[in-house]
C-alpha cells in the first residue's frame, strides 16, 4: 500500500473554487490518503489572511478592544466557503465556541490555531475523510519544540483505525493539554510530520507555484523551476528566504528518506519540484541549483593586531553576544579580524550594550557597526569545488556595479553567501541569476 501525504497551503485553499480544486486533486489518486490543511489565504494582494485575522482578534480582545468585526469577516470567509460547495456541516456552532473562547481570553496560539481547524473540518466533509484533530496527534513537549517520536507513535496508533483522514496544519499541543502552533507557515513541518508518523511514500506540499524556482518570483521574473534538489539544499535555499517551505519542515521527512514534491493546485499537471537525499551533480560544470537571500543584518567588525594569538578572543566576543541572548548567523572571520553577521530581528534593542560589553571584554583596536545588509546565498551541488563559480560569481556581480560588502564562503560546500546593502538586494538577486541562468 503507498501512502501519499499532501499539504495544500492558503492560497491552494483560498476560496470554494479552490477546495473543488483540491477535491480533484485528492481523487486523482487514491494514495492521497492523509491531507493536511493551511487556513484560508490570500486571493488576492489588496486581501487579508484568516491567520492574520485570528491574531488580530486575539490582539483587540486582550486589550478588551471589542472584535465583533474582524470576527464577523472571518466568520463570512467560511460561511461563504461552506454554502459554495453546497455542505449541510454546521459550521456557526464551531465559529460562536471559537468567539467566544478569544473573548474569554484564550491564547493567541488558541485563537490564531483556529483557522486550521475550521479549514480541516470543511475539508474533511468536503472530501468524506475523517476529520482528526491535530491536538490528538501533533505533540510538543514542556519546553515548546516538536516531539517528534510521541507524535510518530500517536499518528501510527491513529493511522491503524483511519485510513484517510484530514488533519489541520500548523499546532498540535503541549504535555498540560494546551494548544500550541508552530511559527507562520507551519503547517509545512505539520505536512511533513504526518508523513514521518504514518510512514508516508511521498510529502506532496501544494502550493500556488510549480516547484521551487531558482530565485523568488517576486524578485526575478519567470525564474526556472528546479526539478529536483537535495534536502541539504533547500535547507539552505529555505532558511536564506525561499518561503516556499518552511525551512524546519525538512528534518521530518529527511531522517526518514522521504521524498517531497511540491505541486501546483492551480496547475497540477505540472511535476513540480523533488527534494530528495542525493541528487546527481548538476548537468553542466558552472551551473547552480538556486539563489535566495534575506535583507535586515547588522554586521558588527572587530580589528585587533595579533588577535590571532589572543588566546580565549573569539569565546570572550561570543561570550557577550550568548550573555544578551542573542545568535548570530554568520562569523566571518581573517587574521586580525572578526565580523558578527546578526540578524536584526535578534538584536532588538540591544546593540548599544552589545557594543559596549565587546570593548570592555576584547578591547579591539577597532570595533564597525554596518547597518543595514541584506546576504544572499547562491547554492549548489559541489559550488565550492567547481573551479571558477566564485569567480563567475562575483565578475556578474561587478558588471552590475553592485559593491560586495562581505563574503562567506564558510565551510559549506554547496553555498557561497555575500553580504551586500539592502538597498543592492534585489538588484544582486538579478546579476546573479542572469550570470548564472541567462
Ligand atoms: P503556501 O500558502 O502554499 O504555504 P507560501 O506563500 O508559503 O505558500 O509559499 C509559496 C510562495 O513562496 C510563492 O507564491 C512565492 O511567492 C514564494 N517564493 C519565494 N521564493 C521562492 C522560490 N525560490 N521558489 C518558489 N516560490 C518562492
Ligand atoms: N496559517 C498559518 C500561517 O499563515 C500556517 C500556514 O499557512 O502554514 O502562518
Ligand atoms: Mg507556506
Amino acid at each position: 500500500m503507498s501512502i501519499k501525504v499532501c499539504k495544500f497551503g492558503g492560497t491552494s485553499l483560498a476560496d470554494a473554487g479552490q477546495f473543488r480544486k483540491v477535491r480533484a486533486i485528492v481523487a486523482g489518486d487514491s494514495d492521497r490518503r492523509y491531507i493536511v490543511p493551511s487556513a484560508p489565504g490570500l486571493r488576492s494582494s489588496a486581501d487579508r489572511k484568516i491567520t492574520d485575522l485570528l491574531y488580530l482578534c486575539h490582539a483587540h480582545a486582550r486589550q478588551a478592544i471589542p472584535f465583533k468585526e474582524v470576527f464577523e469577516l472571518i466568520a463570512q470567509r467560511y460561511r461563504g466557503i461552506v454554502t459554495e460547495l453546497g455542505l449541510s456541516l454546521d459550521i456557526d456552532t464551531s465559529l460562536q465556541e471559537i468567539e467566544r473562547r478569544i473573548a474569554a481570553g484564550a491564547s493567541a496560539d488558541y485563537a490564531a490555531s483556529r483557522g486550521e481547524y475550521l479549514s480541516g473540518l470543511i475539508l474533511a466533509e468536503f472530501l468524506g475523510y475523517e476529520f482528526v484533530d491535530a491536538a490528538e496527534v501533533v505533540h510538543f513537549n514542556a519546553r515548546g519544540l516538536l516531539d517528534l517520536q510521541r507524535s510518530r507513535e500517536a499518528l501510527n496508533q491513529r493511522q491503524a483505525q483511519t485510513p484517510r483522514a484530514v488533519i489541520p496544519g500548523f499546532y498540535g499541543r503541549t504535555p498540560s493539554g494546551q494548544v500550541k502552533t508552530f511559527s507562520r507557515g507551519g503547517s509545512d513541518i505539520t505536512g511533513a510530520v504526518v508523513a514521518y508518523g504514518v510512514g508516508a511514500n511521498v510529502y506532496e506540499n501544494w502550493t500556488d507555484v510549480s516547484g521551487i524556482l531558482m530565485a523568488d518570483p517576486r524578485i526575478v521574473p519567470n525564474p526556472r523551476v528546479i526539478d529536483t534538489l537535495t534536502y541539504r539544499e533547500l535547507r539552505e535555499l529555505a532558511y536564506m528566504g525561499a518561503t516556499v517551505l518552511h525551512d524546519e519542515a525538512i528534518f521530518p521527512v529527511r531522517a526518514a528518506g522521504i521524498p517531497v514534491n511540491i505541486r501546483n493546485t492551480n496547475r497540477p499537471a505540472d511535476p513540480g519540484t523533488t527534494i530528495v537525499s542525493e541528487a546527481q551533480p548538476v548537468a553542466h560544470l558552472g551551473s547552480i541549483t538556486g539563489i535566495a537571500g534575506r535583507k535586515n543584518f547588522t554586521v558588527i567588525a572587530i580589528e585587533k593586531a595579533l588577535m590571532n594569538q589572543e588566546l580565549g578572543f573569539g569565546r570572550r566576543l561570543l561570550s557577550v553576544l550568548e550573555v544578551n541572548g542573542v545568535s548570530f548567523e554568520h562569523m566571518p572571520s581573517g587574521i586580525d579580524t572578526m565580523s558578527l553577521v546578526i540578524d536584526d530581528a535578534q538584536l532588538n534593542s540591544k546593540l548599544d550594550k552589545i557594543l559596549e560589553e565587546i570593548r570592555h571584554e576584547c578591547r579591539p583596536d577597532s570595533l564597525e557597526v554596518y547597518p543595514n545588509m541584506a546576504l544572499i546565498a547562491t547554492v549548489g551541488r559541489g559550488m565550492a569545488h567547481t573551479p571558477g563559480m566564485a569567480a563567475k560569481l562575483f565578475r556578474g556581480l561587478a558588471e552590475q556595479k553592485i559593491n560586495v560588502r562581505m563574503i562567506d564562503q564558510g565551510s559549506s560546500e554547496i553555498n557561497i553567501i555575500i553580504g551586500v546593502e539592502n538597498a543592492d538586494f534585489e538588484n544582486a538577486i538579478r546579476a546573479i541569476y542572469k550570470t548564472f541562468v541567462g
